[in-house]
């Protein structure tokens, strides 16, 4: 007895206590900030160089749901372009995801654009079903890192279940392959109404860089309504949980 009880003390506390407001490394990258100042020129070098034509070549914004935070543009012009640890950058509409430059705020879901029935259903609790279409297991490890003893996102009811029978909407992962096409209407199909749907990572969002391949039927994300975005790539266990609690109403 006195044996475990030192071993639970020598253990210390494992859990993230506050899911909101956790540090994290300094070398994290998240929400980039572009100065106001950026000229054409220098606007011209990095969206040359992105390997994922993340910057817009005319107006010089990222775009999150293309970026893969490989930090190549903020290397190449360190004084305009810095990425912040901020990891709260998941969102419910998918032009939310482009960072303008002199855009120096907290990135935000929209609560006009949040289906009523999500908070009257599943705010207390929300299962998951994961779909793996085409990815490379980085998101899906990270996904399995929110659910873990230090992140812990089931204290609030947030869960992955082995059936979508048994779930409330689907988590996509991978850019969507032709493989996993049918598979993954089939496993939506599945899901009893309401369900929402749930694109995490760079890849699930925008193809990431196969997305001009055409391997890819990403027929799917484009006919359905999505209700976050979770970008990262792979994303930050901390985006994912703190999207859901945003999507949830969770404080
Ligand atoms: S960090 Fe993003 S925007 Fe910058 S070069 Fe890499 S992919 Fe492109």
């Amino acid at each position: 007895m006195f044996k475990e009880l030192r071993i639970l003390k020598s253990h210390g506390s494992q859990y993230v206590k506050n899911l909101r407001t956790q540090p994290v490394s300094e070398r994290f990258r998240g929400r980039p900030v572009i100065a106001a100042d950026i000229n054409r020129d220098e606007i011209a070098v990095v969206s040359a160089l992105c390997p994922l034509s993340a910057i817009n070549s005319e107006k010089g914004s990222i775009d999150l749901g293309r970026c893969s935070f490989c930090n190549e543009c903020a290397l190449a012009l360190p004084g305009k372009i810095r990425f912040t640890n901020d990891y709260r950058i998941a969102v419910n509409r998918r032009e939310a995801l482009v960072i303008n430059p002199g855009d120096d705020v907290p990135v935000r879901i929209s609560e006009n654009h949040i289906r009523p029935e999500i908070r009257k259903m599943f705010s207390g609790s929300l299962k998951l079903r994961q779909v793996s279409a085409g990815g490379d297991n980085s998101c899906e490890m990270e996904l399995n890192a929110a659910g873990n003893v230090n992140f812990d996102m089931g204290r609030y009811g947030i869960e992955f279940v082995a059936s979508p029978r048994h779930a409330d909407g689907i988590v996509i992962t991978g850019p969507v392959t032709e493989n996993m096409a049918e598979a993954l209407q089939i496993c939506y199909d599945a899901v009893p109404d309401p369900k929402i749907i749930i694109l995490a990572g760079t890849d699930a969002i925008s193809g990431g860089i196969f997305k001009d391949s055409p391997a890819l039927n990403r027929k799917f994300i484009e006919e359905h309504h999505i209700d976050l975005y979770v970008p990262g790539n792979p994303m930050h266990p901390l985006t994912f949980i703190n999207g859901l609690m945003d999507l949830l109403g969770i404080k």
